[in-house]
């Protein structure tokens, strides 16, 4: 984009000269003030006032100090009531403007019909008819020349910002209206230049930029004249109003100014335009760039429910999101994910061709990145975060990021389960088994996680444990041939033959889960991690107990419980069986226990050997009855 500005524009010699004595004014010790605003420029305005030479309205306004007179001048009352009130005065009137004011007097004076051209409200145009006595006829257009009547005498005097065009077609007019036509050709020709220029301009470029305040007469009539040859032209008054899309496509922009604008609003629009003019041609080779499959940023600009427009640096047109596209699973409506201005990275999804649609990808964006992410994992072995979103009788469907994956049965758990219904809707961490990204396979192992954190629960456990110490527990699990006692993180079996010292039938009749119970760490194998544990090892065996309460020589009633070719057992007590050998019993050959004893007989014994480790009681019942006859004789 080529930058051509005007070859006249910016400060005229009358502007330039009113700000500097308003600038020199600001730097003396009397408060100065401009009887309206200095220039018509805002940011002009607001520098001088800044500097402390504020705008006023009328004399009354000031206390004492200095009025400034501004380049458009003033009527004679002006200076003369600031004679009446000692008001220092720096007239910064244009001398073109004095010019004009002493031609429309001097028509007067000389009983002419004076005919002011230009607009009737500008301030210029009201102190020049001030120095007529308010006696001329105000023309702006060329209808109004029609309307005036034809008179004897006319002398015109032209606004010295008056469009040169418009007053050559007004003149032509007038002299029809009067044989005696006298024009003071009072247009400056600082404007006149200004439009030449900016006519010139315009018609050889593709845009024209006009920068001047808006209520500038001549910066407003620079634009128009700019607009009449046909070029497409913007009134800005400052760098902060142009548009890059007012460049796109643009090969040529012409710049000019007003008369009251200053180089550095000039200088800073240009700049601008230059930055721009880079940004564009940044954006042009981007757009060379661009194609499928291509990772973009851009700004949400546009979003409906189904889909998001993004503006993409170096697209010509928003880019389409649509909502499946924009996470995953997809949202109900794509304005419950995106709000406007959000800034994304997408994927281009397609081939991108002249006038069609450009789609983007989030998901597939991250998809890429996901698929990264979790092959990263399972090269380092780390568990990544997965989101059980359906139970299926062979496993668990999850989500990890925008992947779908799936944890097989055996792999959701350390110890079997039936289902895993209630890791749906729970978020949990996995390890990676397996990838496929080409079958969009991923299974995960939520087991080898917990395999690892058991572990870690285990070697701590294992710290504090010992074997032959006692533990509390609490009972998990219930097998046929036992149960399952944790232990402070770790779990061990109770064997149902460890349970108690009695015989049991099932496990379930003495235990419960969650029940707690206190036991005792029979074996550690390190190897496998097994504990054994025992809950009869706390309490004395019934051997213990017989040791105690049994010695050789008592005599003790006991029932028959069982006969046996060789002998009777006898019950002592509950636990306790003896043996009754036949040898004890009788001294007959060949004899049948069954003819002196029977099943459920209560015989007194006497006990002759007793062996704790071998758990056995030796009994005998002939050494009684032969001592009974002894001691019978004896009597
Ligand atoms: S445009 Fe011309 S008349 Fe108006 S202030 Fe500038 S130099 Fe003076």
């Amino acid at each position: 984009m080529e930058i051509k500005i005007a070859e006249n524009c910016g400060f005229c010699f009358g502007v330039k000269r009113a700000v500097q004595m308003a600038l020199e004014a600001a730097d003396s010790d009397r408060e100065s003030y401009t009887l309206g605003p200095i220039i018509h420029n805002p940011q002009v305005v607001g520098k001088l006032a800044d500097k402390g030479v504020g705008s006023v309205d009328t004399l009354q306004d000031i206390p004492e100090g200095t009025v400034i007179i501004r380049s458009h001048g003033v009527g004679p009352a002006v200076y003369e009531e600031a004679k009446c009130r000692d008001l220092d005065v720096i007239d910064a009137t244009c001398p073109h403007v004095k010019k004009a004011q002493r031609d429309a007097a001097s028509v007067v004076e000389e009983g002419m019909t004076l005919v002011i051209l230009g607009e009737k409200d500008h301030p210029e145009v009201k102190s020049i008819n001030l120095w007529s006595g308010n006696k001329a006829i105000i023309v702006e257009t060329e209808e109004n020349a029609k309307n005036l009547p034809i008179v004897e005498k006319m002398g015109v005097v032209v606004q010295t910002t008056f469009s040169q065009f418009k007053f050559q077609s007004i003149i032509d007019i007038l002299e029809t209206k009067s044989k005696n036509l006298k024009v003071f050709k009072t247009i400056c020709t600082a404007t006149q230049e200004r439009q030449s220029s900016a006519v010139a301009l315009a018609k050889e470029v593709d845009l024209m930029i006009v920068i001047g305040g808006k209520n500038s007469g001549n910066t407003t009539r620079l634009a128009e004249v700019c607009r009449d040859v046909g070029c497409t032209t913007y009134h800005i008054e400052t760098a902060t109003e142009l548009q890059l899309a007012w460049f796109k496509d643009t090969q040529t922009v012409g710049v000019t100014a007003g008369a009251s604008t200053p180089d550095w609003i000039i200088k800073e629009v240009i700049k601008t335009m230059k930055e721009f003019e880079e940004l564009l041609a940044a954006e042009s080779a981007k757009a060379e760039d661009l194609k499928k499959g291509c990772v973009v940023e851009g700004t949400v600009v546009q979003i409906e429910d189904e889909r998001a427009y993004v503006s993409i640096f170096g697209l010509k047109t928003e880019a389409v999101l649509n909502k499946s596209e924009i996470a995953y699973p997809a949202p109900a409506s794509a304005k419950d994910v995106l709000h406007d201005g959000d800034e994304i990275k997408a994927v281009i999804m397609n081939h991108i061709k002249e006038d069609n649609p450009v789609y983007l990808s989030i998901t597939r964006l991250a998809k890429d990145e996901d698929w990264q992410y979790v092959i990263e994992a399972q090269e380092k072995d780390e568990p990544i975060v997965c989101k059980g979103i359906d139970a299926i009788p062979a496993g668990l469907v999850v989500t990890v990021k925008s992947l779908r994956g799936f944890i097989p049965l055996s792999q959701g758990d350390v110890h079997f389960v039936k289902s895993l219904d209630s890791l749906v809707n729970t978020e949990f961490e996995a390890k990676v088994l397996e990838i496929d990204e080409k079958k969009n396979r991923l299974v995960l192992s939520r087991r080898a996680v917990l395999e690892v954190e058991r572990q870690a629960k285990l070697e701590e456990a294992l710290k504090n444990i010992t074997v032959g110490e006692t533990y509390k527990g609490i009972v998990r699990k219930i097998m046929p041939y036992g149960a399952f006692v944790d232990i402070g993180g770790i779990e061990g079996l109770l064997h149902i033959s460890d349970i108690s010292w009695q015989k049991i039938k099932k496990v379930e009749d003495v235990l419960t889960v969650g029940q707690e119970i206190e036991v005792k760490l029979q074996s550690f194998e390190p190897e496998t991690n097994k504990l054994s544990l025992s809950l009869k090892a706390l309490s004395k065996s019934p051997w213990d107990v017989a040791e105690e309460t049994l010695h050789v020589g008592d005599v003790i009633t006991g029932k028959v419980v069982r006969l046996v070719a060789y002998g009777a057992f006898v019950a002592v007590n509950d636990d306790i069986q003896g043996l009754l050998h036949i040898s004890q019993i009788t001294k007959q050959r060949n004899a049948k226990v069954e003819d002196y004893l029977t099943r459920g007989q209560d015989i007194e014994v006497k006990i002759i050997s007793l062996d704790k480790d071998a758990k056995k009681l030796g009994l005998a019942l002939t050494e009684l009855m032969e001592s009974k006859e002894v001691a019978e004789e004896a009597e």
